[in-house]
């Protein structure tokens, strides 16, 4: 495209905890990827990790490295063998997980858990992790993960829709039922993003557990009991409201052993859990008999297969409180104090965007 410049700014990443903004090329969308002039890329908490080198070898895969996974924008270059109904100009969203197409999981529509993950040119790119992101003014990705905005949806909406798809998997995962009692663990931006999903779809009655302002949050979004986690046992707390019997389905999405454990131990007798959280491959300890005798069905959930489409038109149709949980904004080159109040939790910081 002509109008699309040589070089754009970006957050660049040449080491753990080394960044600098600087002038980079635009990224080259020929032939078959689309160009996105970013509007909005939320910083994560995954983010943080992947800063910090954390997650090295595997996130960044190389130096230097540009982050950024949660992003929306406007369509600026098509490269010419894409087959795509987008068109310049178009407002899209970006989700991050580029399968192979050729595994049996990526045909069958799991391309969270395509099998070529693993390697190293096999086709499989989780982009923000594995390739560069959009800390940037362009952003690169393929026509398949572009998912076209409705006209009513602002970019601070745009930016959440990456929590609530992945609560979304969650609830495709565990289920969700009419008058269902749900407890979530963990109220971060994907505990709140499940929390109103579950309102939206039936829910009679819901707990979350945690502490600080977070809480706060989950009360003023509705949750019915909130529990917290410095003052009270959580399991105990939900025994007295189910008359001892459990929720119907419980989520973590917190990540500590004790919680995955409190999470099995707060659903009744048949009840779901979902686990989200992670903690490092650090062993938990389950009463398995309980797990045997009362049949509880424990399921891990992780990324957002074919959730996109469904989560932008509930946010579309006005079912979550996106206001309330992206609390901040910064231009692209504030970057460095964009991180520093998120990771110091100020100012009841939930999600925070860069606008490049
Ligand atoms: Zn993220
Ligand atoms: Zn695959």
């Amino acid at each position: 495209m002509n109008d699309v410049p040589k070089i754009m700014h970006a957050i660049v990443t040449n080491g753990p905890n080394d960044f600098e903004y600087k002038e980079v090329p635009v990224p080259d969308f020929e032939p078959s990827n689309v160009l996105v002039k970013v509007a909005a890329c939320g910083i994560c908490g995954t983010d943080t990790h992947i800063l910090g080198g954390h997650m090295r070898p595997m996130w960044p895969p190389y130096y230097p490295f540009i982050q950024g996974h949660e992003w929306c924008g406007t369509i600026a270059g098509i490269g010419k063998d894409v087959r795509t109904d987008l068109e310049i100009g178009d407002r899209v969203i970006m989700e991050p997980t580029v399968g192979c197409s050729s595994c049996a999981m990526c045909i069958a529509g799991e391309y969270h858990l395509c099998e070529n993950a693993a390697k190293k040119d096999g086709g499989y790119k989780l982009l923000g992790h594995t390739a560069n992101g959009a800390f940037s003014e362009y952003g690169l990705a393929p026509p398949n993960n572009l998912h076209k905005m409705p006209k009513k949806m602002t970019w601070e909406d745009a930016v959440i829709v990456n929590q609530v798809v992945i609560a979304l998997h969650a609830l495709d995962r565990g289920k969700i039922y009419p008058a269902d009692e749900v407890a979530i663990l963990g109220p971060g931006l994907l505990g709140l993003s499940v929390l109103q999903l579950v309102k939206y779809l039936g829910a009679s009655k819901t707990y979350v557990t945690g502490r600080g302002y977070r809480l706060e949050i989950a009360k003023e979004l509705g949750a019915d009991v909130v529990i917290d986690i410095t003052k009270e046992n959580p399991v105990e707390v939900v025994m007295e409201h189910t008359n001892g019997k459990g929720v119907d389905l419980s989520v973590e999405c917190a990540g500590p052993v004790s919680t995955m454990r409190e999470a099995v131990d707060m659903v009744r007798r048949g009840g779901r859990v979902v686990l989200e959280g992670i903690n490092g491959g650090e062993e938990v300890s389950f009463n398995t008999d309980r797990i045997v005798l009362d049949e509880i069905s424990v399921f891990g959930g992780r990324g957002s297969p074919n959730c996109y489409p469904r989560a932008i038109q509930i946010i579309a149709d006005g079912h979550i409180q996106t206001d309330k949980m992206l609390t901040h904004s910064f231009p692209l080159s504030e970057f460095e104090e964009a991180m520093r109040m998120f990771q110091a939790r100020e100012d009841r910081v939930m999600r925070v965007m860069l606008t490049p």
